[in-house]
């Protein structure tokens, strides 16, 4: 198995949303020793996180940062990583949602989202992936979605569905060349999570709307995606690369 110093940072983006799945991330990893690189767009949101997570006897660091933009990126791993240990994973889950009908669909949209959801992953783990290097291993988690793999059916539509399933691929290829430096890289595809991405908190009628679809008899928690992050971060998951793990209530068997 492999092991990983007691001191050990992890980098998570898009923490800053206050109902959303990187707060819970964040959460999560600080209970399990990591220490914390808060990314997000919302500068504010993630230094009152960094504040809650120390508060909480963990340790962490925040900057606000536009994840599709490649030299804000790269500064901003280097502030937040300055003061910390070393970098041993990377939690890709800053995103957007897009329910525009493909009829409607304007280049800027398209842009906008491929941009955020799928260019954004590439520059975070561009910047990362090298440190990871030096450290000798890593893990790379990527948050997909069910919709890569249904083409849709779910809140966002065509944009978000191309992105989604970019960053599986994505995820493949790292594996296949960062393998050799002990690096793992796997994506999460999570299906409908109770978070504000969908328009905004999710009423009674929609979860249950959402449910019929489901196996299991409720619609999923950010703990939820915050354990299976945790488990493909951990040390003793090294021989878990490549894969696509569906945390979806089964809603897409394959
Ligand atoms: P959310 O809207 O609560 O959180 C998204 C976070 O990303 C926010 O904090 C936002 O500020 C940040 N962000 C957005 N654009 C950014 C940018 N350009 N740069 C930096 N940060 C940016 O949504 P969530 O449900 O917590 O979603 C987290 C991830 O999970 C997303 O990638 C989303 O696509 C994915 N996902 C969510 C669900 C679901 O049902 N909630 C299902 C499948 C996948």
């Amino acid at each position: 198995m492999d092991t990983f110093p007691g001191e050990r940072t992890a980098i998570v983006t898009g923490a800053g949303s206050p109902r959303g799945i990187g707060r819970a991330v964040a959460h999560r990893l600080a209970r399990d020793g990591w220490a914390i690189g808060l990314l997000d767009i919302d500068g504010e949101a993630v230094g009152a996180l960094a504040g809650e997570i120390s508060a909480a006897g963990g340790r962490a660091v925040s900057a606000g940062v536009d994840v599709s933009d490649r030299a804000g990126v790269e500064a901003a791993v280097a502030e937040v990583t300055a003061g910390l240990p070393p970098v041993l994973a990377l939690a890709n889950i800053a995103g957007v949602s897009s329910p525009v009908p493909y009829l409607e669909l304007e280049d800027g949209e398209w842009e906008r989202v491929l941009r955020t959801n799928l260019f954004g992953v590439h520059y975070l783990t561009a910047a990362v992936a090298p440190l990871m290097v030096a450290a000798g291993t890593g893990r790379i988690v990527s948050i997909s979605s069910v919709s890569a793999q249904r083409g849709g059916g779910t809140y966002s539509k065509t944009p978000y569905s191309v992105a989604k399933a970019g960053v599986i691929g994505l995820t493949r290829s790292l594996a296949r060349e960062l393998g050799p430096h002990a690096i793992t890289a796997n994506a999460i595809a999570p299906g409908p999570i109770d978070t504000d991405i969908m328009g905004g908190a999710l009423s009674d009628e929609r979860k249950a709307a959402l449910v019929e679809e489901l196996v299991v008899n409720r619609v999923g928690t950010v703990e939820d995606i915050a354990a299976a992050v945790a488990f493909l971060m951990s040390a003793e998951s090294g021989y878990i690369t490549g894969q696509t793990l569906n945390v979806d209530g089964g809603l897409y068997m394959h």
